[in-house]
Formats: C-alpha cells, sequence, structure tokens
C-alpha cells in the first residue's frame, strides 16, 4: 500500500546539482521534474501542478524572488523551498517574504533538504490542521516558532530545533497510538546516514527533558517497550 508519487518541481540551473538532487528525490520515490529557467520553471509548474518546488535564487533569466511570486499567484499553498548561496540573514528573510516556506543554504545536506521536504509535505497533507501552539502539563510548545516556555514561571522560551519538532509533532498527531522507531526514524530522519533507532531514543531523552516534570519517569511521551514511543495528552 504505497502512497502514489508526489511530484517535485526543481527550478535550478547548477547542472551538478540537478543530477545529484533528481538521483537522491527519485531514490527516495519523489517524480522529478526540473527546469534551469525562471520562466520556464513557472511554466512548468502551471502545467504539472507538483507537490513541492525547491527553486534557486540565482537563475541566468530571472532572480528566485521573482520567481517565487509568480508561482504564489498560481498557487499560494504549494510547498516551497528556497535553495541560496548567500547566508545573510537578510537574503533569507527576504525569501520568507515573498512566500517560501523553507530554506536552505548551499552547500547543503541532500538529507535535510530531504527531511524539510517531508516535513512540508506533512504539513500540507493535513486535513483538519494539528494546532501549530501544544499546552503540554504547564509548557507551551509553539511548532511553528520552534520555542518551548520553560516549566517553572516566568515568560523564558527556549528554542527546539528541527528535529525535535518534527519528533514531537508526530507523535502528538497520533496521541494515544504507538508509533514505532522504525517509521519515526524514516518519517523523520529519512535517508540522513548517521540515524539510527538510537538517534531517535536521543532525541526523546532531549524532548523529555523539556516537556516531562519527571524525565525519568516520563507520563507524556512513554516508551512501548520493544516498539516504540506514543505521546499520552493528560497527565495521571
Ligand atoms: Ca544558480
Amino acid at each position: 500500500m504505497s502512497a502514489p508519487k508526489k511530484t517535485v518541481l526543481l527550478i535550478e540551473d547548477e547542472p551538478q546539482i540537478v543530477m545529484g538532487l533528481r538521483d537522491a528525490l527519485e531514490f527516495e520515490g519523489f517524480h522529478v521534474l526540473s527546469s534551469g529557467k525562471g520562466r520556464e520553471g513557472v511554466a512548468l509548474a502551471r502545467a504539472e501542478s507538483p507537490d513541492l518546488v525547491i527553486l534557486d535564487i540565482m537563475l541566468p533569466d530571472v532572480s528566485g524572488y521573482t520567481v517565487c511570486e509568480e508561482l504564489r499567484r498560481w498557487s499560494s499553498v504549494v510547498p516551497l523551498i528556497m535553495l541560496t548561496a548567500r547566508s545573510q540573514e537578510t537574503d533569507k528573510i527576504r525569501g520568507l517574504d515573498v512566500g517560501a516556506d523553507d530554506y536552505v543554504t548551499k552547500p547543503f545536506s541532500v538529507n535535510e533538504l530531504i527531511a524539510r521536504m517531508r516535513a512540508l509535505l506533512r504539513r500540507a497533507s493535513r486535513q483538519s490542521g494539528a494546532p501549530e501552539v501544544l499546552e503540554i502539563d504547564g509548557v507551551t510548545v509553539n511548532l511553528s516558532a520552534h520555542t518551548i516556555t520553560t516549566r517553572g514561571g516566568g515568560e523564558a522560551t527556549e528554542p527546539l530545533s528541527f528535529f525535535e519538532v518534527e519528533l514531537l509533532r508526530l507523535l502528538v498527531e497520533r496521541a494515544g497510538q504507538a508509533v514505532s522507531r522504525d517509521e519515526i526514524l524514516s518519517k523523520i530522519w529519512g535517508l540522513e546516514p548517521l540515524s539510527t533507532n538510537r538517534t531517535v531514543d536521543n532525541f526523546i531523552v532531549k524532548l523529555r527533558k523539556k516537556i516531562e516534570r519527571s524525565p525519568e519517569k516520563p507520563e507524556h511521551i512513554v516508551t512501548v517497550y520493544g516498539f516504540g514511543y506514543k505521546f499520552v495528552a493528560e497527565s495521571r
């Protein structure tokens, strides 16, 4: 029972990046369309309705920012990730301003890009939309801002990492159900070469330290022995 292939449109003019990404994405089960030019990319999006767009900023004909604005006229909701050789904060903000959902700075890890793609696709496919702000036993987690309030008074918040957020999001979406380590690993970490079931366990430990009143006696992120983990909303 495999889901239908998701189509990814890659608008990028560097042949080596296109080749490498095409191989990796096809291996991961995506259908890949690509164009090396901005205007052609927009036309391709209109014609083929991809499920996700990966967009380079430096293109030979028009800038990625312009392409992004054009794409947003075509679809305000298609997940869009910008690739940028620049790392200045202003370029990132400008990308998000014109409608990108996320950005990855070159040189980038293909595995991180794929993990971010999967996160955006999960979000896009959500029917009712899980809440982006969770109240768990006295702590407030903001999944879109990647922050958690610290317990014990005050308005102090601390950051959550990308993988912490996606792991928590997956468990919360399936609250009350056991989710296997293997499923967590493949959904959140994808092909990340150094990730194993231990990676999942380590991130569970990190989340418990931030969420649980007694991390060694967890009440919300509970272990299902020999299988995986389960999120329990109510504390006992
Ligand atoms: Ca380029």
